[in-house]
This record gives structure tokens, C-alpha cells and sequence, in this order.
């Protein structure tokens, strides 16, 4: 399997390049070349098969010639163990043909787990394998570092140092990071807000001689192995539900489009999924997008969803490829005007392509607040906001007979505040969560600046030789 730009202009790779390069070279997303596909008997053979065997069938021909087969099968089992339930993402059923697909059951509760816990993995088997380390180093206004954390501790030949802004997360977040005890694992306390830590990062990854002395690398949502690692739920979910003999359709909370690409990866690879719902909160880019072609940034508003405060979709590139007819160069064009003017016009036989796969519909925090309470009501189940937003999304676009499926992406009680204010009552702590609350913290803070956050990578990487 070979790997091409969205912009047309960067040398393709196999997995393993796409894997530790993120990024191509041209500024572009790497996606595959073609779509592999599965046919109805391959996805009719997936029956009853645990989420691992599923995963290692559906990921298989993503990898091409980088893992051996039984080396592969080893990485996803160890990878899925960190999960705390034993169908890893299983399903709930809310309604009549409504269910939550709960993607929350691994070390931090959301569902940026289930790709990273295999990025993780993949990333100490492929350093070992060619001798190499690297630094991984992020900055987070809470959800991701603790994920990217939990992936990489304790992984050989990797080390993590998260960049957080001091005093500006919840405690709760703050704890996910800085109370994992592991010699690879360095948090930092930046005095400044995120958008400091996000200059003190950028500043790092333009410096090339310090790139290279730690051999640099990031974790974030453009890096293609953590789409892939997604698509395995969506299949996963609907084969339990009778696919390929029965059609469903996903409703998605989406922010930077990772999670709803992955199914529509799905869908390109076969399964017949009859919509792609996406829920926007009241940064509703994408839903202006979806209703009118008007992708045009505006500014962040906070929400009970701060995951999807984003006012650029990073991952919507890949989605722009495809409507491009794979055009790199008409990409790299659109993304340049998308830039400089802050908007994005694709035209109305683009958008009615688009429309055939997406749905979109945005809700407030006053929607989003009534419907965990009605939620609750109706089916004694309590949604975490993110999760709530496709779910209102999901019952906009529900069709008679088609099995509708929320991505739940977050678990209730990362958001208690919310919940409280819906139903008035704080949802149950899982014991995932409430550990933390006891555990030492480690963490060091240090001043707005990039020198002395370099000086840190260093030693933390010193220390692992
Ligand atoms: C990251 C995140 C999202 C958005 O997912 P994307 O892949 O960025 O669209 C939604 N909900 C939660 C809880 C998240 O952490």
C-alpha cells in the first residue's frame, strides 16, 4: 500500500513513512492511493469476531508489506488491553434503531483512545525495528496530551513531553497527564495560555538542528494511521447490527473531521453506510459547509463541547481530495485561497456530491443541555455534551428502518459540570477517573519560553540512553 499527498507534491511512502512523518512534505495529508476494498462476504465473515480480530481484518491491507502478520495481530492485542471493556467499543441501545456506539472505554475516557493506543504501539514497533527514537512533543488545552500520554508511557524508544497552560485546565484534566508515573513521560506547566504552549511547539519543530538532535515527531489528528485505527468501530458496530444486509447510518460530533473521515473511509472501503450525520456545535463551520458551501472561519466560541471549539477542520482536507476528483494541485490551490482569504468555495456540483454521503446540523449548549436531560428522561442513559450533539444530529436525520448509530466520544463524567446542569445530578465517577484524584502529580513550570523547553526535551531524552 502506497501513500499520496492531498497536494500532489510530496514523494508517496508505505505505512511505516506515513506513520512517523504525519505531515507530508508539501503541506499535504497523506491518504491512501486507492481504497482497499472488502466484499460483502469478507464483511459477513467479521460475525462474531472479538473488536482485535475485527480490527487486524479491516487495517490488514493498510499496512502493506511494514508488519508481519503475527507481529501486527500482537500490537493490536496489546493495544485493545488497556481497554476496560471487553467489546472495547460497544454498543447501547437508546431507542427503536438509535444506539451509542461508546468509544470511552479506554485510559482517558474518550475516544481518542482507540487510535492512539495503537499509535503508541506502532510507534515502538516500527523505532525497534529500525534502531531509531524519537521525542514526541505537544501542547494541550486538556483532552489530547492525556491520551498522547497514556499511548506513548512506558513505550521503548519513545519519549512525551506535553506542554500544558499552568492553571488552565480543569484539575481533573491536569491530573489525567501529570499523575502517570513513567520515566518517559515529562509534563510542563507553561506560564502563559495554550496559544504560548502552541508557539513554544511551533518554535521547536522550525528549529531543524534541535529537530534533529531528538529526532522530533508529533501525535496529532492529521496523522493517517490513527484515521485508519478508526474505521475498525464503524465497522465493528455495523456488522452487529446486520451489515452488509442491513444499511445504518453514524451520526459524529465532529471537530478537526478526523472521526467522521474514518467512517466515510468505511464507506469507500464497502460498508453500506446510508448517511454520515455530523454534529457542530455553535462553531458550525462545518455545518455552514454541509447547508450552503460557506466555509468561512470565524472566531472560536467557548462551548460545553470545547473538543469542537475549532474553527479549521484539519482533517477536511482528505475529504476535499476526493471531491477534487484527486486532484493534489486544485487541493493545494483551494487550500492556499482557503488561507489567505479565510474561505473556502467549492461549488454546487462539489457540495451536491458532498451531500450524497454528509449531513450536518449545529446546537447550542441550551439544545445540547435539554436533550442529556431528556435523554435521561426517556432512556436512563446520560450523554456527555460532545456526544449529545450527535445524538440531536442522529434524530434530525433519522430515517425509518436504518439503524442510526452516535459515536460516543466522551465519557459523562469528564464533563460533570455539564451533566449536573442538565439533570441536576453529578454523573458516577468511574475508578479511572477518581484514581487519579489520589495519585502524586509531577510536573515542572516553567517560564514562556522555547529555550528552556528545549533544554527539558533534552534531558528527558538523555535520560532514556
Ligand atoms: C476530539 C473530540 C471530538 C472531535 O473529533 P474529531 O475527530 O476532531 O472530529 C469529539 N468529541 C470528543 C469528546 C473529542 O475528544
Amino acid at each position: 500500500m502506497k501513500y499520496i499527498s492531498t497536494r500532489g507534491d510530496a514523494p508517496s511512502l508505505d505505512f511505516e513513512g506515513v506513520l512517523l512523518a504525519g505531515l507530508a512534505d508539501d503541506g499535504g495529508l497523506y491518504v491512501p492511493e486507492s481504497w482497499p476494498s472488502l466484499s460483502n462476504n469478507d464483511f459477513r465473515a467479521l460475525r462474531g469476531l472479538d473488536y482485535a480480530e475485527t480490527a487486524f481484518r479491516v487495517t490488514r491491507p493498510f499496512i502493506g508489506n511494514s508488519i508481519s502478520d503475527d507481529d501486527y495481530r500482537q500490537i493490536i492485542n496489546e493495544s485493545y488491553a488497556s481497554f476496560n471493556h471487553s467489546a472495547v467499543t460497544p454498543l447501547v441501545q437508546l431507542g427503536p434503531d438509535f444506539w451509542s456506539l461508546e468509544l470511552f472505554h479506554g485510559p482517558t475516557l474518550a475516544f481518542k483512545d482507540v487510535a492512539l493506543q495503537l499509535l503508541g504501539h506502532l510507534f515502538e514497533h516500527v523505532l525497534a525495528k529500525r534502531g531509531e527514537r524519537i521525542a514526541i512533543v505537544g501542547a494541550t488545552s486538556g483532552d489530547t496530551g492525556s491520551a498522547a500520554i497514556e499511548a506513548c508511557r512506558d513505550r521503548n524508544n519513545v519519549a512525551i513531553c506535553i506542554l500544558h497552560p499552568k492553571g488552565r485546565t480543569s484539575e481533573a484534566q491536569r491530573r489525567q497527564m501529570t499523575t502517570v508515573d513513567a520515566a518517559n513521560v515529562r509534563n510542563i506547566a507553561i506560564e502563559g495560555d495554550f496559544d504560548s504552549c502552541q508557539d513554544i511547539v511551533k518554535e521547536l519543530f522550525a528549529d531543524k538542528a534541535f529537530r534533529d538532535s531528538v529526532n522530533l515527531s508529533a501525535v496529532n489528528s492529521i496523522n493517517w494511521a490513527r484515521v485508519m485505527a478508526q474505521i475498525v468501530y464503524y465497522v465493528y458496530a455495523a456488522v452487529r447490527l446486520g451489515a452488509p444486509d442491513r444499511e445504518v447510518a453514524f451520526a459524529i460530533p465532529t471537530g478537526n473531521f478526523g472521526n467522521v473521515f474514518a467512517a466515510y473511509a468505511a464507506r469507500r472501503m464497502g460498508l453500506p453506510i446510508r448517511r454520515l450525520v455530523i454534529g457542530s456545535n455553535a462553531n458550525d463551520i462545518l455545518t455552514r459547509f454541509f447547508e450552503a458551501d460557506d466555509m468561512s472561519i470565524r472566531t472560536v466560541q467557548p462551548t460545553l463541547s470545547p473538543s469542537m471549539d475549532i474553527q479549521v477542520s484539519s482533517n477536511f482536507e482528505r475529504l476535499l481530495f476526493e471531491l477534487y476528483g484527486r486532484d493534489g494541485q486544485a487541493v493545494a490551490a483551494s487550500m492556499k485561497e482557503f488561507r489567505a482569504e479565510g474561505k473556502l468555495i467549492v461549488g454546487q456540483k462539489r457540495l451536491a456530491a458532498a451531500r450524497t454521503d454528509f449531513s450536518a446540523a449545529r446546537f447550542s449548549d441550551t439544545e445540547t443541555l435539554a436533550y442529556i436531560n431528556e435523554m435521561r428522561a426517556r432512556s436512563g442513559y446520560i450523554m456527555d455534551p460532545h456526544t449529545a450533539i450527535g445524538a440531536l444530529a442522529g434524530r434530525a436525520f433519522h430515517e425509518d428502518g436504518v439503524a442510526m448509530i452516535v459515536a460516543a466520544t466522551a465519557h459523562p463524567a469528564k464533563f460533570s459540570e455539564a451533566i449536573q446542569k442538565a439533570t441536576g445530578n453529578s454523573p458516577e465517577i468511574p475508578a479511572r477517573l477518581a484514581q487519579v484524584f489520589k495519585k502524586e502529580e509531577r510536573f515542572k513550570v516553567l517560564p514562556n519560553d522555547a529555550q528552556m523547553v528545549k533544554a527539558e526535551v533534552h534531558q528527558l531524552v538523555e535520560t532514556l540512553r
